[in-house]
């Protein structure tokens, strides 16, 4: 597989990529933190956590530096950290004398400006429009919180703001009762729509809205955790279930619950690590077919196994599609090599 390859022919290099678990993963994940800027950051956290655990045992088994690579990236993302935590920290210090309440309401430009916070299960938006030193209207773009709760506190407080034609706390705090991260995130929404008509109002550095929007993005909100759950499940239902009819004639198409029947009836057992015949599947199915071909030699071709797994698979059956798969794979490799040299 060559950059060659992909520029001669890129849709088959994509279809031959996504038959590895990884890039599937990959991309996967990719696409969630493009729709879910809030996700980011447990995407994130996921990646360096595995990438660390595979990396690091590829470098006990053979020395490869890419998990020092891996600590040199988390070095310096924690020093983008530290620099944008000063700035955003010195930033509000200096906000906290130019902030739209009350009175300070006549620092804003007249116009219409769209604001956000973070409500109890997601990101409230609105819009506002500012005439002549007043709020005159407040208008909700985006809300996911309790349609109750908009209907009567945040009503009510939104009348009470355009009686007055400022931003200032419900004069009843019960308001709150019950209610208090969705009125919180109403206010901080109108807060940051009321702060854009403010000419000289404080900003975040280049370096740390790039960095927080791309590292950090947003606190993953109930929405956000729920979707992902539920894609979650959406890919595992594909790589389990689904995948066996997409791809057959593969390692990838065997399927196995786990449940080691098979690993109970084994004379074997465990070799080298490999619970059998349960992990020989397994590595099939990541498509390590030279360790599984390695292991092959340990089964003894009894036949228990086969009598056990609810599914059909057996030590011999599963070594056998690993040889085949593995000659499958570089016959399909030695053909590229050989129209890329012809
Ligand atoms: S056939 Fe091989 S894997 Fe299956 S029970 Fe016998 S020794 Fe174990
Ligand atoms: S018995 Fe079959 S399904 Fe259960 S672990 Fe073994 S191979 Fe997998």
């Amino acid at each position: 597989m060559t950059w060659s390859r992909l520029l001669r022919d890129p849709l088959g290099y994509i279809w031959v990529a996504f038959n590895t678990r990884g890039v599937r993963l990959l991309f996967y994940a990719l696409l969630v933190a493009i729709l879910f800027p809030s996700s980011r950051y447990i995407l994130m956290a996921t990646a360096v956590l595995t990438l660390a655990v595979v990396w690091f045992q590829e470098y006990r088994k053979t020395g490869s530096a890419k998990i020092f690579y891996l600590v040199t990236a988390i070095f310096l993302i924690k020093i983008g950290y530290f620099i944008s935590y000063y700035d955003v920290k010195s930033v509000e210090e200096l906000r906290i004398n130019k902030r739209p309440w009350g009175a300070a309401i006549s620092q804003v430009q007249d116009g219409k400006y769209i604001g956000e916070g973070q409500g109890y299960r997601g990101p409230v938006k609105v819009e506002v429009e500012v005439k002549k030193n007043r709020i005159i209207s407040i208008r909700t773009i985006e809300y996911s919180d309790l349609i109750s709760v908009l209907d009567n506190q945040v009503d009510a407080f939104k009348r009470e703001i355009l009686g007055k034609g400022m931003l200032e706390r419900p004069s009843q705090p019960e308001m709150y009762r019950g209610a208090t991260d969705t009125l919180t995130g109403y206010v901080n929404a109108i807060e940051s729509a009321l702060a854009k008509g403010i000419p000289d109002f404080p900003q975040y550095s280049l370096f740390s809205r790039i960095y927080f929007n791309t590292f950090i993005g947003q606190a993953p909100d109930r929405v956000t955790l729920n979707t992902l759950a539920i894609l979650f499940a959406a890919f595992m239902v594909f790589e389990y279930a689904l995948q066996s009819m997409l791809t057959p004639g593969t390692g990838r198409s065997i399927n196995c619950y786990n449940c080691a029947s098979c690993v109970g009836v084994c004379p074997v057992k465990e070799v080298e690590g490999v619970q059998m015949p349960m992990g020989l599947v397994l590595l099939t199915r990541l498509g390590d077919y030279d360790r599984v071909m390695e292991l092959s030699k340990y089964c003894v071709g009894c036949g228990r196994c086969a009598c056990k797994c609810p599914i059909g698979n057996s030590g011999p059956m599963v070594i056998s599609a690993a040889y085949q798969a593995a000659r499958k794979k570089k016959l399909q490799q030695s053909l590229g090599a050989g129209k890329e040299t012809a």
